[in-house]
């Protein structure tokens, strides 16, 4: 490769990274995302096509590495567009926990192979980097492949404790620790490779199979941000600027995500990586559903109490995504609004199934902006609240959250039984994520309206246009 070629390759990576940053900085708002999402995507090809004529230009023949880059783009270009199209809302953490997957895994084995191929000459701190990259893309490998799992409902959601697993844990960390030090020493050892991928794997699987009930949106940012970093550290073992910087940005907005999500849910990241949170119950914790005596109301009770209200504030859940029913609720808030109601939505930081999901449902079905409330706004105004209407959320409005002893503890919720009525919809007494009953049903303020949410509000727009014509 010619110097002016090299130098070339660094300015065009250069670029790619900077249409990285643009992508992420549009990414703020939900107006500019989709924008923000084409621009990085266009950098992200443009820099497999930078790669492509590098390996082309590096003395390969045209059989051989250009002809491997192609079929490897082909197949992962057409599994990402068959996902990206097919899956629904309701199945995208289970893709980005795939994702973190796939891209801690290609980190990892760009790191085996380049520890296979040093030859006793490698600098120290590229020795270190690459067991860095394998010993953390290993890790996320495993780790996102458990919490796929427990997402998608292939590994059961509940923690799971090995006997004596917090001493397994600690010792798969403490060897993949050890030999990723050792292979920094001897790099191009086979030995202590086999060490740091096999602990690390097994680390993975251990810090995320007690990982249970609430806390699972934390351990995803957190396995994107270990995806990010297996990148970054790879992309160093390499002297690969854009793996670097593309690495660093995934691994820097991850780390700044769980942080955000530990300080959201109460929890310390620290906590959960060793100790393994949502494991204490003082309920039997697992799908089904709860038994306790509740009231139940119809659409046309629901209706009145709506429409006469002074303030009704909109609480949507995971049941609202699954339902698909925002453009329901859109327009239920738009008819209670032109009827002069204070209508608001309190979004909690992890209702649904990954990190901003009810405002992104919210936005498409255009619910102006303004109206969306997170929680700390919300709460204070839950005491001044005529209705409370909780749509397919659960957990996030779970009073059991307040005591201790159970997934959710310490989690902090949305104070929806401060309103004075509160009314439910989903379809039955099922419970939520973290798989314990919700005490919030059986409080005398609360009335629940069974039924699925698209229809239920159906009902409800129904009953009240009745109601006003
Ligand atoms: P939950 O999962 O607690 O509850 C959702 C409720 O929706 C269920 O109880 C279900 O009850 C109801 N539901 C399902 N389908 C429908 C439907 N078609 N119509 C009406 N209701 C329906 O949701 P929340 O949003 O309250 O809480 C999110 C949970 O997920 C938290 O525990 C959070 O930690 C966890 N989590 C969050 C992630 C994130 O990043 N946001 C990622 C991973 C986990 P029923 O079956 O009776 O209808």
């Amino acid at each position: 490769m010619t110097p002016l070629w090299s130098n070339l390759q660094s300015l065009l990576y250069l670029a790619c990274a900077v249409t990285f940053v643009v992508g992420l900085h549009l990414m703020n708002s939900p107006r500019t995302a989709r924008r923000g999402n084409a621009i990085s995507a266009t950098g992200m090809s443009a820099a497999v096509v930078i790669a492509f004529v590098a390996v082309t230009l590096d003395g390969f023949t045209l059989t051989a590495a250009p002809l491997v880059l192609v079929i490897a783009v082909a197949v992962g270009s057409a599994i990402g567009l068959i996902a990206g199209r097919r899956v629904a809302m309701t199945a995208m953490p289970q893709l980005v926990s795939s994702f973190n997957m796939v891209g801690g895994g290609a980190a990892a084995l760009i790191g085996v192979d380049e520890a296979l191929r040093a030859n006793g000459t490698t600098a120290i701190s590229v020795g270190a980097t690459t067991g860095l990259g394998i010993l953390i893309g290993s890790l996320t490998v495993a780790g996102s492949f458990v919490a796929a799992g427990k997402l998608q409902g292939f590994l059961s959601g509940n923690p799971v404790r090995l006997p004596g697993h917090r001493a397994l844990e600690l010792s798969a960390i403490g060897f993949a620790i050890v030999g990723a030090i050792w292979l920094a020493l001897h790099t191009g050892d086979v030995i202590p490779l086999v060490i740091v991928v096999a602990a690390s794997l097994a680390a993975g699987v251990l810090i995320v199979l007690p990982i249970g009930g609430a806390d699972m949106p934390v351990v995803i940012s957190l396995l994107n941000a270990c995806t990010g970093t297996a990148v970054a550290m790879t992309g160093l073992a390499l002297g690969n600027p854009i793996m670097i910087i593309a690495g660093a940005l995934v691994g820097a907005a991850g780390a700044i995500l769980s942080v955000l999500m530990g300080k959201a849910m109460n929890r310390s990241i620290i906590a959960i990586v060793v100790g393994g949170f949502g494991g204490a119950t003082d309920q039997p914790a697992g799908k089904g559903t709860s038994s306790a005596a509740v009231r139940q109301t119809t659409a046309d009770d629901v209706a009145i109490q709506l429409a006469y209200a002074h303030r009704v504030v909109v609480v949507p859940g995971y049941g609202l995504a699954a339902a698909r029913a925002q453009h329901e609720l859109a327009d239920l808030g738009a008819l209670l609004t032109s009827r002069g109601v204070d209508v608001s939505y309190a979004i909690h930081p992890v209702a649904g199934r990954m990190p901003g999901q009810m405002n992104v449902l919210l936005a498409e079905a255009n619910v102006p902006y303004s109206e969306l409330k997170d929680m700390d706004e919300s709460n204070p105004i839950f005491a001044q609240t005529d209705v409370a209407l909780v749509v397919g959320a659960n957990d996030v409005t779970n009073p059991a959250a307040r005591r201790a002893g159970n997934p959710v503890s310490g989690m902090p919720i949305l104070d929806v039984d401060k309103a004075t009525s509160v009314i439910v919809l989903k379809r039955s007494m099922g419970r939520g994520y973290a798989g314990i009953d919700n005490e919030l049903y059986a409080e005398p303020r609360t009335s629940m309206l069974f039924g699925d949410a698209k229809e239920s509000l159906q009902q409800l727009l129904s009953a009240i246009k009745v109601l006003v014509a």
